[in-house]
């Protein structure tokens, strides 16, 4: 090595720093003009988005081109939708049915509207119901429109210059019959009443006994080379700039001995694929069963980490409000994510205030690099949360990993560069630099588990700012009038 590559490296890397200064000193000249902000973020290089729903986040103009597309039925009281080999009458209408009446585009805007927050009216439903209940609406166009939804996913993050996406794409079906476990539905709900630790250890080990024996390896195999593999591969997801894997995810609200299964063959479907990176839970946390079951719930994450050591687990945790649930349910979901759970990353967090030994579980959080994906749009809309009641500054003072994630932009009408404008408009204490953290964040903490793919994506990360942060040097020089 010669002196002069020393003085190559090092005038490289002042010349980075300085770019990278002036940059940040546009981007507080530009912090409150939404416009300017928005043109700056858009061109940001956002990393990962890690707390993606699959269903949610295909915007529902694809999922009602399926069904006018393939001549869907749909309700027209209710606005449901079914599937067109069924036989069904009045109220039900096919969408041919309804064009030839010239009542079609008012049934396009009333599907938009109730599959997504399209023109919402918070007096005909609370904000939490219409989100939640859009899911269930859309449903049956998800599997179909696999494809499309993909490459829109796909075409979508490379416009807002994204290279990674980590999808909870789709429960894993099957067939598996366990109605002749559902007493252990009764004996878990026992031990947990009684919080009888080594009690549910056993039931579900007698469980996984059980249950293993009944083709969760064939069902989780058939899922990934069906499906995931499949998709995968034939729609080209992956290239040199973008990578897509994917979480699977079981439903809070199932009975105990379903939700278990469903877990085993998520663990199983993850462990035998590289393309499948994690388990996370999903469905509203403050659903009856979901509050009644939560501890148990985490310990079948807690039995299923000990079965496979090295999976990794995202667990939404926390995504509650006071108001929604008894205040003493505001202080443990967090804690027990993280301590009995097992999760190395917690979804939205929006609670942990509430949380008991707040601080130390902030510490422990920072501590042991366990990231916590933020998701704005979702929690001003599901919960009311914005501006300072929002815990993003009290996780950044503890020094834990955050991350910006979209969580369902299709149903929210929203993206990721949005929620990097309202990260930088509502928080005048997060600079450029912690941003810029919070982006390399989205693919450092990323489960992905192939070392090439997650050094391939952090070096691309690596140019992607080099360029913008070129030209917004350029546009710093020329552009004088772009302050408030
Ligand atoms: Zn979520």
């Amino acid at each position: 090595m010669t002196i002069k590559f020393f003085l190559a490296f090092g005038w490289f890397f002042i010349s980075q720093t300085v770019q990278a200064q002036h940059v940040s000193a546009y981007f507080e000249k530009i912090r409150y003009n939404t416009a300017t902000l928005t043109a700056f973020m858009a061109q940001m290089p956002k990393g990962g988005d890690l707390h993606h729903h699959y269903s949610g986040s295909v915007y529902a103009e694809t999922y009602l081109d399926h069904v006018i597309g393939r001549n869907f039925f749909i309700n027209r009281t209710t606005g449901e939708i079914a599937s067109p080999d069924k036989s069904l009458n009045e109220p039900w209408a096919t969408a041919a049915t309804l064009k030839a009446e010239g009542l079609l585009e008012i049934y396009k805007q009333k599907l938009l509207a109730q599959w997504s927050v399209k023109d919402f009216n918070p007096v005909n439903s609370p904000s939490d119901r219409q989100f939640f209940d859009a899911f269930g609406k859309f449903g049956s166009a998800v599997a179909p429109t696999f494809n499309q939804g993909l490459i829109e996913l796909k075409k979508r993050a490379i416009e807002e210059n994204v290279s990674y996406i980590e999808s909870m794409l789709t429960t894993i079906p099957s067939i598996i019959e366990t109605a002749d476990l559902n007493q252990y539905n009764q004996l878990l709900h026992e031990s947990q009443t009684a919080r009888d630790e080594q009690k549910t250890m056993q039931l579900l080990d007698t469980l996984y006994q059980a249950i293993m024996g009944r083709d969760i390896k064939r069902y989780s195999q058939r899922f990934n080379d069906s499906l995931i593999t499949v998709y995968h591969k034939s729609l080209k997801l992956d290239d040199d700039r973008f990578a897509i894997r994917f979480q699977n995810f079981v439903i809070r609200s199932k009975d105990p001995v379903d939700l278990f299964k469903s877990l085993l063959l998520s663990c199983e479907s993850d462990r035998n694929s590289d393309l499948i990176v994690g388990v996370n839970i999903v469905a509203p946390e403050n659903g009856e069963t979901s509050m009644a079951d939560y501890w148990l719930h985490m310990m079948m994450f807690r039995y299923c980490h000990g079965k496979y050591p090295d999976l990794n687990f995202a667990l939404h945790a926390g995504e509650l409000v006071l108001g929604m649930v008894k205040p003493e349910e505001l202080t443990w979901h967090i804690n027990a994510a993280v301590h009995i759970g097992g999760a190395r990353r917690i979804g939205h967090g929006v609670a942990i205030a509430y949380e008991k030994n707040v601080y130390d579980l902030l510490r422990y959080m920072s501590r042991n690099k366990i990231a916590v994906e933020l998701n704005l749009s979702s929690n001003e809309f599901i919960l009311n949360v914005k501006d300072d009641r929002h815990p993003i500054m009290l996780y950044k003072a503890f020094g834990v990993p955050i991350t910006i994630s979209s969580d369902d932009a299709g149903v929210l009408r929203t993206s990721l560069t949005e929620q990097y404008v309202l990260l930088a408009k509502r928080y005048k204490d997060i600079s450029y630099a912690d941003i810029k953290q919070f982006v390399y964040n989205s693919i450092r903490y990323s489960f992905i588990s192939e070392l090439p793919v997650k050094q391939r994506v952090l070096k691309d990360l690596d140019e992607r700012f080099r360029i913008f942060e070129a030209s917004i040097l350029r546009v710093g020089k020329s552009g004088k009038s772009v302050s408030r």
